[in-house]
């Protein structure tokens, strides 16, 4: 699969000219935001289990050989097939295998960020296979052809005016300007596919080894028709979604939800062990679970970066982020947006593709305070940009020289000095309301944000104080 390079500087000035999208992503970042604090004030065991959450993590990704294997023994024990993806193509090739298998000729399914990291649906149609996204928010970016712009909210940067148009545009549906009448007719049509549907692909929250069972967390029911309706249902996940047991399963369904949207829990929560039983009225003939690699091994590797993998996806690293917060996820070019897709993605595509994403990041920890498995984003984001100068990819020649010039200043006092004296005269013609506007060569910069006016240079005003009060003693 052919990843262009990532183009985080471009696309982020374009969004930040984009009032619409400035405001769309304002109030869905600040509504998912307060409402994560105010599920912290309300249940004062979320820091306890963040703890607890992480501890997991960290001693199952330590031995996740393991736990695999115990994963792969119990769902097989459940009637279900395992099946092992060294690569996207890898498991693009086993779900369409399963598909001509099968003589599916409609797919449906529930949103999953592991089907969109190996543009799974692109190599269904490929194969004259209809696959219909049934997550209210992934079906409307299905439509309009565009990548989610957040882990768990997929269309966040649509207005409803905006989605309105496009489902009477390509659904031929009347435009509501009511929300309730649209997601009505989605509804009906919705039900109709799922009817039809042969096979339904799923990705997976969490896997729990100890008895093969897979957990899917969402709050609009789809993904439950897409388990059960089918009679074939194909799960995919990463090796990193295992986890030991039942036990460790309530700890994380404990902080995911209130993390993500701040509710107490998602309002479906289902489990999954193998495919329909004898005896059972619902749920598919056949089970598959896709485990994938795609890159991953590669994070595992390494003890400086290996706690990505801890990652949960809740999203909530993405609506603290200040960088998130004005660029909007489609700016990082890929899947994986915010904070985790800054570390994420260079792991998973290299370093060459998505080298700007590191640098995309103000490093001021707003992530790392409200990660649910207290991943330490910002130490990795900074091993991630000595590993892109050590590697040769990050030669910016004019930060290279300026930082050589700051040094050769700060370490000369008398050089300081004059320069700092100089600064503070010449910024006269720029100073309006205590900030610096339109600097010369710094334009952009001061075009978003304040640049407040140099102070008198504090070596000076020391000697001033000096000098009016005496000498001590
Ligand atoms: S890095 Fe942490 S906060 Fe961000 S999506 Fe993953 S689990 Fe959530």
């Amino acid at each position: 699969m052919e990843i262009r390079k990532l183009n985080f500087k471009k696309n982020s000035v374009r969004a930040l000219g984009d009032k619409t999208l400035q405001q769309a992503l304002h109030y869905t970042t600040e509504r998912f935001t307060s409402a994560r604090e105010r599920a912290k004030r309300e249940f004062g065991e979320l820091d306890n289990l963040r703890e607890k959450a992480r501890e997991i993590k960290r001693r199952t990704i330590e031995n996740l050989d393991d736990y695999l294997e115990i994963l792969e023994e119990n769902v097989c024990k459940a009637g279900g097939k395992v099946y092992w993806a060294e690569d996207a193509k890898g498991a693009v090739d086993t779900v369409l295998d399963i598909a001509r298998k099968n003589r599916v000729k409609l797919v449906v399914k529930s949103k999953s960020m592991a089907t969109e990291e190996i543009e799974l649906n692109r190599a269904i149609e490929g194969e004259g296979i209809d696959v219909v996204e049934t997550d209210l928010g992934e079906y409307i970016i299905q439509l309009a052809n565009e990548r989610p712009s957040h882990i768990i909210a997929p269309a966040i940067h649509k207005t409803k005016d905006e989605i309105a148009r496009l489902f009477s545009e390509k659904l031929k549906i009347p435009y509501y300007k009511e929300p309730e009448l649209l997601v009505g007719a989605i509804r009906e049509r919705l039900r109709a596919t799922f009817l039809r549907a042969d096979m339904g692909v799923t990705g997976v929250n969490f896997a729990v080894a100890e008895t093969g069972t897979i957990i899917i967390v969402e709050n609009e029911g789809n993904a439950r028709f897409v388990t059960t309706v089918p009679r074939v249902h194909v799960a995919i996940m990463g090796i990193e979604k295992v986890i030991p047991s039942f036990k460790d399963a309530a700890v994380f369904l404990s902080i995911l939800a209130r993390s993500a949207t701040g509710q107490k829990m998602s309002s479906y929560v289902s489990f999954i062990t193998g495919p329909r039983r004898n005896g059972e009225i619902d749920g598919p003939e056949q089970f598959h679970l896709i485990i994938m690699d795609n890159g991953r091994t590669r994070v595992l590797g390494s003890e400086e970066t290996r706690e990505t993998l801890y990652c949960i996806r809740c999203g909530a690293c993405l609506n603290a982020c200040p960088v998130y917060r004005k660029a909007g996820g489609h700016s990082y070019g890929w899947v994986y947006s915010g904070p985790i897709g800054a570390i994420l993605t260079p792991q998973l595509i290299g370093m060459d593709r998505a080298l700007e994403l590191p640098f995309a990041s103000t490093l001021c920890g707003a992530c790392r305070e409200v990660c649910p498995v207290k991943i330490n984003i910002p130490k990795i984001l900074i091993g991630l940009r000595r590993r892109a100068v050590e590697n040769g990819f990050h030669k910016n020649v004019k930060e290279h020289l300026a930082m050589r010039i700051w040094r050769f200043v700060v370490s000369h006092t008398g050089v300081y000095d004059i320069l700092t004296s100089l600064l503070y005269v010449l910024q006269h013609p720029f100073k309006s309301d205590g900030k610096l506007r339109s600097l010369p060569l710094f334009s952009q910069w001061t075009r978003y944000r304040d640049l407040p006016v140099l102070k008198i240079p504090f070596r000076k005003r020391w000697k001033r104080l000096t000098v009016n009060r005496g000498p001590r003693g």
